[in-house]
């Protein structure tokens, strides 16, 4: 789920939607406005019924954010990188680069979401409760009650304990506290994930069966999401787990060509590109710090003619945009990063200077080799520096 549209930054947190945010958003605003609150309350204004089926929808939507802000804030606090929040047909994700450092971090990170929302829903809860004491009646508690009835099943939803729900990873940070192992817990969390998410699917056919309207599909939905999220999480704990411990170095082409960033393309096609077998090349400065990197992706998209007049540097992807690393930085830390390079490829940088280049290949060959590795453990452990003679 990407963003469709940015909402710009709160607490330095990238927001964004995705259009799927107007589905649910359509569903609830038209659920209230027109069967909830007239039913609720007899006689109420059509106008009426929408401004505050409106007012609901939109704080709803602003608690969910609070909700995931809290993930995201959290986890920041523990050193995990956020890329952002997104809000989408299902609520909301806050997506992290990297995994929690410790069971306590994964623990903290999980349960504080379901506990804003806990907060939330008691907090409008208490405020409805006051208002009634004071004699208010009518539309106002209406949507103070919802939204307090939303945030309680929103938290209490959440707790599950199934991945990717938050009690799913709370079930995950307590089996990696016991058990002293992060894969086992991740892969038991998960499979809790899939067994409630065909849970979810079967109670939605039923529902379609017995029960008229949409409801039973939106359960079927959300199963099939929960089911597919979870088994995407399995493979996930997995390959992490065979790529622990690998180390950047171990993996990286060593000493890449690089090219300095004044020479024109139609030179760096002749000298370089159609003589080496490599599809990218760090452009690197004097020192061979590095300032871009180009790819055979750039130079095609270039028209042909403009080749000669046309420099490295203005085709390159600029060094801001590269995804760099350390050799000794764990491979699994890194693979986050190397979704955002340009071309999936890492640069790897030694005391500011170019030393190497990760491409997806390389992870996949690394993959393959693990792999080998888990079946037949009999072989060098990848990465290791055995040798099975020549
Ligand atoms: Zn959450």
């Amino acid at each position: 789920m990407n963003e469709t549209l940015s909402l710009g930054r709160l607490a330095g947190i990238r927001i964004g939607v995705n259009w799927t945010v107007l589905v649910i958003f359509s569903l609830i605003l038209i659920g209230l406005s027109t069967v909830q609150f007239p039913v609720l309350f007899e006689g109420i204004d059509v106008a009426v019924a929408w401004i505050a089926g409106t007012i609901a929808a939109v704080a709803f939507f602003a608690s969910l954010l609070a909700h995931e802000l809290a993930h995201a804030i959290v986890a920041r606090h523990h050193g995990v990188e956020v890329d952002g929040i997104v809000l989408w047909l299902f609520g909301g994700v806050a997506k992290l680069r990297g995994d929690a450092p410790s069971p306590r971090a994964d623990l903290r990170i999980a349960a504080v979401g379901p506990m804003v929302s806990l907060g939330l829903g008691v907090g409008f809860g208490l405020l409805a409760w006051a208002l009634v004491g004071l004699g208010v009646r009518g539309i106002v508690v209406g949507v103070l009650g919802w939204l307090a009835l939303i945030n309680i099943v929103l938290a209490v939803f959440n707790l599950i304990p199934a991945a990717p729900l938050d009690g799913g990873r709370i079930l995950r940070a307590i089996l990696w506290q016991l058990r002293g192992d992060r894969t086992s817990a991740a892969v038991t969390a998960s499979r809790a994930g899939r067994v409630f998410g065909v849970v979810l699917i079967g109670l939605g056919l039923a529902q379609v069966v017995f029960v008229p309207g949409p409801g039973g599909l939106w359960l079927v939905l959300i199963g099939w999401f929960v089911t597919a999220a979870a088994g995407a999480e399995e493979q996930q704990a997995r390959i992490q787990h065979a790529l622990a411990g690998v180390r950047i170095g171990e993996l990286m082409t060593p000493d890449p060509v690089t090219v300095h960033p004044l020479v024109s393309v139609a030179d760096l096609l002749e000298q370089v590109v159609l003589r080496r077998r490599f599809s990218s090349f760090p452009v690197v400065d004097e020192a061979g710090r590095p300032v871009g990197l180009i790819t055979l992706n750039r130079i095609r998209a270039l028209a042909p003619e403009r080749r000669a007049t046309t420099l490295v540097e203005d085709i390159a992807c600029p060094a801001d945009q590269l995804a760099l690393a350390d050799p000794d930085e764990p491979l699994t830390a890194v693979l986050p990063r190397m979704g955002a390079g340009e071309d999936g490829r890492v640069v790897v940088v030694r005391d500011g200077v170019v030393v190497g280049i990760v491409s997806p290949s390389d992870v996949a060959r690394m993959l393959q080799v693990a792999d080998l590795w888990d079946r037949q453990r009999g072989l060098p452990r990848p990465g290791s520096q055995d040798h099975l003679g020549r």
